[in-house]
C-alpha cells in the first residue's frame, strides 16, 4: 500500500464510470472537479458516479470541488501579435466602448475597475505568464504597456497581476453559485483559489453558514497557495484552513518560477507543523498528457514531493484530458511506492513534535508506543477523522488502519497520508468494531496472523478520551 495519496482532476478523458473505476484501482484517492469548467449537470453526474463506485468498491474516495475564484481574463475582439519593446494598451470591462480602438493594439481585463489597482511599473502577465507586459503609463482607466517578449494577445486568456494589491472580492458571484451547488452535493473538500489572508478563509466559512445546513456537513477548506500575498501570510492562512494545496501553476507566475521548488518545501513544512494535509499540484506528470512514459524530471519531481512529506500529489490536464489517465496514475503510484521504500523517505528524522494540546500528546504517545514495540500495525477508531489526522502527522512506519462510523470522515481520510480507512455504520460498540476491522483486514490479506498491532480508540460520541486498548498479536 502506498502512503502518499493521489488527487486526479476529472475531465473528458476520465468521465466514464469504467475509466473512473480503473483510476481508483490504479491508485486515485481523491477526485478533483475544476469549477473553471463544466456545467452543473456534468459535475453532478461525476459526483454520483464516484459515490456509487466508492460504495461498490468499499473504498473511500474524497471529492474536492475546486472553486475558480477571481480569475481575470483578457477580452479582445481580434487577437493581435506583439513584439518585444512594443507598446500596447489595456483597460477594464467597465470602460469598454469608452476607449478608442488604438490601432487594434488594445485589450480589456474582464473585471470592472481592476485598472484602479494597477500602477506604473506593475507587471501584467497573460496566458500563464507566457506573455509579459510592464505598465509604463497610466491615464485614467487606460494603461500603456510595454511588451517584455514576443507573443500574441488572445481572447479569454488568464491574467496575473503579481505586483498589484487587488481589491477584488476573493469569492465572486459565480463562486457563490458554485458553492451553493457543492454544498447541496455534499462534497468533502472545497478548494479556495487566490486566497490572500486568513480573513478570506473565514469569509468562505461564513458563506457555508448561510446555507443553513448542519456544521458537520460543511466541506473542509483547502487553501490554494498561489499568490505573493498568500506566501506573505502563509502561517495564519494555513492555521485557518483545513488543508493546503501548493498550486504551483499560478505560484510560478506570481513569483519567479525559479523559486517554486523552495516555496513548495516551505509550504509543506508549514502545513506539517500545523497538522494540515498538504497537496502538491500542477505539471507533475505533464508530458504524460501526450506520451505513455514520463520524463525523468517528472519522476524526480514526484519523488521529491514524497520526500518532502506531502500528503498527496495531484494531476490536472494529465487525467482530465490526457491520452493516458490510468497509466499516469499507475506510474505515479509506482514512483510513490519506490520512494517510500527507499531510505531517502526518512520520516523519523524529519517529523517533529509540533503539537501542544493534551490530546495530541496522547496520540503521540501511542505513536511512540507503536515505534518502541516495532508494531506492524496501528488500528484506531476515529469518528471525525481528527485522531487519524494527528496519527498520520507522525508518519508512522506501522501500517495505519482507521475505523469510523462517519461516512463523511471516511471520505475525508482519503486525502490523509498513510490512512487506510474503513466504514462501519452500524451501531456497534468500539470493541466490536475493532474485532470486525481485524476480521476484515485478515480476509482482505492486509494483515497476517502473528503480526503485532497497537490498538487505540480515538474520540467517540462526545467522550473526549483517547483509550489505549493495548498491544496485541493478530489472531484469527
Ligand atoms: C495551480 O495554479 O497550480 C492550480 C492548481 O490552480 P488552477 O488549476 O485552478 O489554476
Amino acid at each position: 500500500m502506498k502512503h502518499t495519496k493521489i488527487v486526479a482532476t476529472i475531465g473528458p478523458a476520465s468521465e466514464s464510470k469504467e475509466r473512473l473505476r480503473e483510476m481508483v484501482k490504479a491508485g486515485m484517492n481523491v477526485v478533483r472537479l475544476n469549477f473553471s469548467h463544466g456545467e452543473y449537470e456534468w459535475h453532478e453526474s461525476i459526483i454520483n458516479r464516484v459515490r456509487e463506485l466508492s460504495e461498490e468498491l468499499q473504498m473511500p474516495i474524497a471529492i474536492l470541488a475546486d472553486i475558480q475564484g477571481p480569475r481575470i481574463r483578457t477580452r479582445v475582439a481580434e487577437p493581435f501579435r506583439v513584439s518585444t519593446g512594443e507598446h500596447v494598451f489595456a483597460s477594464d470591462s467597465a470602460h469598454e466602448g469608452e476607449v478608442p480602438d488604438l490601432h487594434g493594439h488594445l485589450f480589456f481585463l474582464d473585471q470592472p475597475e481592476i485598472v484602479r489597482d494597477i500602477e506604473v511599473d506593475h507587471g501584467v502577465l497573460v496566458e500563464d505568464g507566457t506573455l509579459q507586459f510592464r505598465v509604463m503609463k497610466k491615464e485614467g482607466a487606460l494603461l500603456e504597456l510595454e511588451a517584455m517578449n514576443d507573443g500574441e494577445v488572445k481572447n479569454r486568456k488568464g491574467v496575473n497581476l503579481p505586483d498589484s494589491k487587488l481589491s477584488l472580492p476573493v469569492i465572486t458571484e459565480k463562486d457563490r453559485r458554485d458553492i451553493r451547488f457543492v454544498l447541496d452535493q455534499r462534497v468533502d473538500y472545497v478548494g479556495m483559489s487566490f486566497v490572500g489572508s486568513a480573513d478570506d478563509v473565514r469569509s468562505m466559512r461564513a458563506l457555508f453558514a448561510e446555507a443553513e445546513i448542519p456544521e458537520e456537513l460543511f466541506p473542509r477548506v483547502v487553501v490554494k497557495i498561489e499568490r505573493k500575498e498568500a506566501v506573505k501570510n502563509l502561517k495564519e492562512i494555513i492555521r485557518e484552513a483545513d488543508a493546503v494545496m501548493v498550486a504551483r501553476g499560478d505560484l510560478g507566475i506570481e513569483l519567479p518560477e525559479t523559486k517554486v521548488a523552495i516555496l513548495q518545501k516551505e509550504i509543506i513544512a508549514e502545513s506539517l507543523s500545523a497538522v494540515r494535509p498538504v497537496i502538491v499540484a500542477t505539471q507533475m506528470m505533464k508530458s504524460m498528457t501526450e506520451n505513455p512514459r514520463p520524463t525523468r524530471a517528472e519522476v524526480s519531481d514526484v519523488t521529491n514531493a514524497v520526500i518532502d512529506h506531502a500528503d498527496a500529489v495531484m494531476l490536472s490536464e494529465e487525467s482530465a484530458m490526457g491520452k493516458y489517465p490510468v497509466e499516469t496514475i499507475r506510474t505515479m503510484a509506482e514512483i510513490i511506492a519506490h520512494t517510500e521504500e527507499s531510505p531517502f523517505d526518512n520520516v523519523y528524522n524529519t517529523m517533529g513534535m509540533n503539537l501542544r494540546s493534551e490530546y495530541s500528546v496522547m496520540v503521540r504517545s501511542v505513536y511512540e508506543l507503536a515505534k518502541s514495540y516495532e508494531a506492524d500495525i496501528i488500528l484506531l477508531m476515529s469518528e471525525s477523522g481528527f485522531t487519524a489526522r494527528l496519527m498520520s502527522h507522525f508518519r508512522p512506519s506501522s501500517r495505519l488502519f482507521v475505523a469510523t462510523n462517519n461516512r463523511r470522515a471516511w471520505n475525508r481520510m482519503a486525502l490523509m497520508w498513510g490512512v487506510d480507512a474503513f466504514l462501519f455504520e452500524e451501531d456497534a460498540d468500539l470493541d466490536q468494531i475493532i474485532d470486525r476491522l481485524t476480521e476484515r483486514l485478515l480476509e482482505e490479506g492486509k494483515v497476517r496472523k502473528g503480526e503485532r498491532a497497537v490498538l487505540c480508540l480515538g474520540r467517540h460520541r462526545k467522550s473526549d478520551q483517547l483509550q489505549l486498548v493495548g498491544v496485541r498479536e493478530i489472531t484469527s
